[in-house]
């Protein structure tokens, strides 16, 4: 926020910021009131969903938990329409600001259809494909992650305000998408900060015991979502892992962190790479890997269960050496406490990764922690090029896929970063 007052300040002329913008809206008389304290409204104005409970100064007393609301400044006027939450620090969501248009069913599916209509826009329609269909604040839906597998829906819940009108949002999905199957899944850390407890599983339809196949980027990959990880499948790396794939005719590849082998299976099927390599440390997630490889009718593809700090390490000391390797670790902090610790941990495997690769190699390095920024991680780079002696060339850098938006109004929600490298 400091940044943006500067920037409104210097580019767009704006007011005096030790004041609220002013608002002429009138509050409306049938909807509970919060009332925010004196000089907390502007990220409001600037369409940031969250109300956090310190910006609080009164919750009018017939509002309870669930119930929408409306948001407005310390002198009265309206600024937005939110769900209100006493649990969770986050003490107001926010999903309308537009005073003529209240939180109602229709206001909702409205939403649902715009996000569809995006995806759709976007060429992620395709059947025998998947894609997030709604990915929370950046489709002014937070609290609501709907991914799409094939013909298959997954919602995960990440808001009490979205929790207690569930049945209503899978109304509205099973009437727009006619899904074969609609599965819940919770994320126990988000849940106990919403003070919501959500039953995981398929709740309509059927869900195939042997799970099913996806295809992405003219590669197949199996999808359980009964132990997957995340909803089942990483689809935040789709385009990365076909942009990365470009760069890997004819070489061999490290991919670490693998998982069922998502870069390093496109990497063999599409991008032509010589012989792969896929680690991870989970037995489940290499099993996928392997069954991948088989589906997709390659026999270059390694598949190795072991920990990625100590195989990018021993790999180094042996003097292995490599045409490309794939770092995509999990997030490694979710606050902005422990960066430093997150950094180092960057830094490690990419020093590794950078011993590992001969002249000229590919290195394609992800971060989905969102408290590490681009510049965080840059830096981090050039802390490897320094130590390591090679140049460290960007060919690329990438987020997630277009179903992945990032709303600039919530910026907390960009989150990935994928660079492709050359390194010399
Ligand atoms: N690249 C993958 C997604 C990776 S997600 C894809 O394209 O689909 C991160 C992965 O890191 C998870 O599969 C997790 O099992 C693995 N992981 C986490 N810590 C690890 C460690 N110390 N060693 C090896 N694997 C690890």
């Amino acid at each position: 926020m400091a940044k943006f007052k500067e920037f409104e300040s210097t580019i767009i002329g704006g007011d005096d910021s030790s004041q609220d913008p002013a608002s002429d809206q009138a509050a409306t008389a049938d909807v509970p009131f919060v009332r925010l304290k004196p000089r907390k409204a502007q990220p409001f104005f600037g369409r940031h969903p969250w109300v956090l409970s310190q910006g609080v100064d009164e919750v009018e007393k017939r509002a309870s938990n669930g119930d929408v609301v409306q948001l407005l400044t310390d002198k009265g006027k309206f600024i937005a329409y939110g769900i209100l939450n006493f649990h969770s620090r986050i003490r107001v969501r926010l999903y309308s600001f537009d005073h003529s248009k209240p939180i109602t069913d229709e206001f909702w599916k409205e939403k649902i259809e715009a996000a569809l209509a995006l995806r759709k826009q976007i060429n992620y329609m395709d059947e025998e494909g998947g894609c997030r269909l709604i990915s929370s604040e950046a489709d002014g839906l937070s609290g609501l992650i709907v991914d799409r597998y094939g013909k298959h829906i997954v919602v995960q819940i990440t808001a009490l305000a979205i929790h207690v009108r569930l049945d209503m949002f899978i109304g509205f999905l099973q009437e727009l998408l006619e899904p074969e199957s609609i599965s819940i899944r919770s994320e126990s850390g988000m849940a106990k900060a919403e003070g919501i407890e959500i039953e995981p599983g398929v709740i309509a339809g059927t869900f195939p015991e042997e799970g099913i196949v996806l295809k992405e980027n003219d590669t197949l990959f199996g999808i359980d979502l009964t132990q997957g990880q995340k909803t089942g499948y990483y689809l935040d790396q789709s385009e990365n892992r076909a942009a990365a794939a470009k760069y890997m005719k004819d070489r061999t590849v490290l991919d670490m962190f693998s998982y069922t082998g998502g870069f390093g299976i496109t990497a063999a099927k599409i991008g032509g790479a010589k012989e792969v390599t896929c680690v991870d440390g989970s037995g489940f997630a290499i099993k996928g890997a392997e069954k991948n490889a088989e589906r997709n009718g390659l026999t270059n593809v390694t598949c190795v269960e072991a920990d990625c700090f100590d195989q990018l390490k021993e790999r180094a000391e042996a003097g292995e050496k490599y045409g490309a390797v794939i770092l995509d670790p999990p997030k490694f902090t979710r606050t902005r406490r422990n960066i430093d610790e997150a950094l180092k941990a960057y830094y490690f495997v990419n020093r590794q990764a950078v011993r590992l690769l001969e002249p000229g190699g590919i290195l394609v390095t992800c971060s989905c922690s969102g408290n590490v920024t681009a510049e965080d991680f840059r830096m981090m780079l050039l802390g490897v090029a320094q130590k390591t002696g090679r140049d460290i060339q960007v060919l690329e850098q990438r987020g997630a896929s277009p179903d992945h938006p990032v709303s600039v109004t919530c910026m907390e929600n960009e989150y990935l970063k994928c660079y492709i490298c050359c390194v010399r």
